[in-house]
């Protein structure tokens, strides 16, 4: 099946079908679109964004996890600015570590990387010999590239190369693993750590600020990239879940659990949705995919805990060095009502044999330890996405964006590239795989 129209040449306007409104594939149909292609997204579930959506509960808006995102989140940063959204819905501040019981990393607003270095001189919990190691990670990881043993292993293996202090890994480097990559540092893989931090700590001094959602996710980037998507002519089927896809001579077919969506012949197809989801279409899309290992998993589990008053939580977010939840951020300040805690449960670990309630309550527990003595909470909510992000080993066996079938494309936040499964990720491979059509249409 051969691609023989060209964006934008007035004759024949090709027709693409995304497959997944989660950000890779919104990502892919902004861009598209922009090209003068004119794309029909298919999504399963009545409201977008995949990993990353606003869900209902009872009266309140939460999202299906806490998320955060760095300056250094170029390409999604930008494509809000297409969409008009820009850092609307975002609050942004300098890169700021607060580890209960006693680090805290504050960068000033001096160019990189002379903000981390001085944030490293001023940040308390440290002795000497933490801030000489730190130093000597930062050299190492701070080059274009670490060396090729180093760029093999794991993180732990970097964090041992580099001589590592306890009290560094358990402070800095283990929750920066955790936050980033959701892969234990025994098992991270080192190079992808390595791109976190270089494009975070090293390039821009904005690249460090962290940004957190005002509002939900879905309403943060998916929702108004399909209202832009639609005003220009895309077409969006929201609840429309793809069960296979055909081609028949010239064009795919794709095959819904709709009879409405059927019938619509489209030149190439981006096949967005998630990656243990994939073994679920069939048809065409089953021979497209790679035959390789399969992608191992860790889960993310966000912890609602919903109290009468504010609860008094030292800054926005606030991480923790022991303990289960790793995280704590005050959803008071992010949009949220008064006296909302979202506590994060990054990775596989001993809570995933616990009952919700159980989780629960150690949750609340191990806050009181940060704050002091709280209520009990009105109410709490434990959201755990079992498929989270991939387990970012440095085997990770990650497809390109093309495939065994011309035409059809793959895009992801577990497809080839330097990130980790984050947003950022996602809608760079988004932005790939149009690109990668886009190029392809045009020969
Ligand atoms: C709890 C949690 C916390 C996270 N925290 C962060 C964070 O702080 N920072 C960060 O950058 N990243 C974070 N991530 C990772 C980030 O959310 C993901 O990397 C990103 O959302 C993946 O986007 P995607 O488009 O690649 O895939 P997905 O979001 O999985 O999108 C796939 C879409 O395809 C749809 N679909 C599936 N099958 C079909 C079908 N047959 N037909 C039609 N549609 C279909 C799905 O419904 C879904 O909407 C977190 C993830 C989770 C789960």
């Amino acid at each position: 099946m051969g691609l023989g129209v060209s964006p934008g040449s007035g004759t024949t306007t090709p027709r693409v079908a995304v497959i997944g409104a989660g950000y890779a594939g919104v990502a892919a149909a902004v861009r598209l679109t922009l090209a003068n292609i004119r794309v029909c997204v298919f999504e399963s579930a009545h409201t977008p964004g995949g990993r990353a959506r606003s869900i209902q509960y009872h009266e309140h808006i939460l999202d299906n996890g806490q998320h955060m995102l760095v300056g250094a989140y170029a390409n999604l940063l930008a494509l809000l600015d297409v969409i008009g959204m820009g850092e609307a819905g975002l609050l942004r501040m300098p890169m700021q570590m607060r580890m209960h019981p006693d680090f805290r990393l504050t960068t000033p607003r001096l160019p990189a990387p002379l903000n981390l270095a001085w944030g490293l001189i001023m940040a308390e919990g440290l002795s000497w010999r933490d801030r000489m190691a730190a130093t000597r990670l930062s050299n190492m990881v701070r080059k274009p590239c670490l060396p090729p043993k180093l760029r093999s292993g794991t993180v732990a293996e970097l964090l041992a190369a580099t001589g590592q202090t306890e009290k560094l890994v358990r402070a800095l480097w283990l929750p920066l693993c955790i936050a980033a990559l959701n892969t234990p540092i025994e098992t991270a893989s080192a190079d992808v750590f390595a791109n976190v931090l270089r494009d975070a700590l090293f390039k821009r001094r904005e690249h460090s600020d962290f940004l957190l959602p005002t509002v939900g996710l879905t309403e943060l980037f998916p929702g108004p990239a399909l209202q832009w998507l639609s005003a220009r002519g895309g077409a969006v089927h929201l609840g429309t879940r793809v069960r296979a896809v055909s081609g028949e001579g010239r064009g795919f077919t794709i095959l819904t659990d709709k009879a409405k969506a059927m019938g619509d012949s489209f030149d190439a197809v981006v096949c967005a949705v998630g990656p243990h989801q994939l073994d679920e279409l069939g048809g065409l899309a089953a021979t497209a995919l790679p035959a390789s290992r399969p992608l191992r998993f860790e889960p993310i589990c966000t912890v609602y805990l919903a109290y009468s008053s504010p609860v008094p939580l030292p800054a926005i977010m606030v991480g923790s060095e022991r303990g289960v939840a790793q995280w704590f951020f005050d959803r008071s300040q992010l949009g949220g009502p008064g006296g909302l805690i979202a506590a994060v449960i990054s990775a596989s670990g001993p809570h995933e044999r616990m009952a919700q309630s159980k989780i629960a309550s150690q949750a609340h527990a191990e806050l009181q330890q940060i704050t002091g003595p709280l209520e009990t909470p009105l109410w709490s909510k434990v959201i755990t996405e079992r498929f989270a992000t991939f387990a970012c080993t440095p085997d990770a066996p990650r497809p390109g964006t093309r495939t065994n079938l011309p035409g059809f494309y793959l895009a992801g936040d577990y497809t080839a590239g330097p990130y980790p499964a984050t947003l950022e990720g996602a809608v760079r491979s988004g932005e790939a795989a149009a690109a990668q059509l886009i190029a392809d249409l045009a020969h």
